[in-house]
């Protein structure tokens, strides 16, 4: 845990995010500047960084959950299909050096789109994350 870590932060609770999914291990939560309405983030609890120094166990751990809220977009959001990309490094676009895999609903023709967008409100961004995490088992 670091306190300058913005993920690791909310991992902890000192900063606010809308979660959808938390185990022992992992938590998932809604990005602030989604790509499309429904992004989510799947992060290890345990701060790691990048994917080349992250233990086998702990990405198995994660991408289960990638997995699992793949299946949330399809089925509670209705998309017709889910991007999951993950980046290491500033030259690969990285922001925040927390591993975090990203998870994207997509709608037919909108696949390459890679745009940092807005919610209307932060209860719209939360009812997305009601509809993910009311089929997330
Ligand atoms: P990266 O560029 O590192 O792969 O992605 C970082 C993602 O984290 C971005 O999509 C960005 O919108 C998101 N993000 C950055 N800060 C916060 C935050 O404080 N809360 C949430 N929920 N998402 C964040
Ligand atoms: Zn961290």
């Amino acid at each position: 845990m670091s306190n300058e870590c913005i993920f690791c932060r909310i991992v902890a609770g000192t900063v606010p995010a809308a979660k959808v999914y938390e185990d022992p291990d992992v938590v998932a939560f809604m990005d602030i500047n989604p790509v499309a309405k429904g992004h989510t983030l799947v992060v290890p609890k345990a701060h790691s960084d990048p994917i080349t120094e992250t233990p086998d166990a702990v990405l198995a751990k994660v991408i289960a959950v990638v997995r699992k809220v793949a299946r949330a977009h399809f089925q509670a959001l209705k998309a017709e299909g889910v991007s999951v990309a993950q980046a290491n490094g500033r030259a690969a676009g990285q922001e925040v050096p927390h591993l975090h895999f990203h998870v994207i609903p997509r709608v037919e023709g909108s696949g390459r789109q890679w745009t940092p967008g807005k919610y209307d409100s932060p209860a719209e961004m939360n009812q997305y994350a009601t509809r993910i995490r009311d089929v997330l088992c």
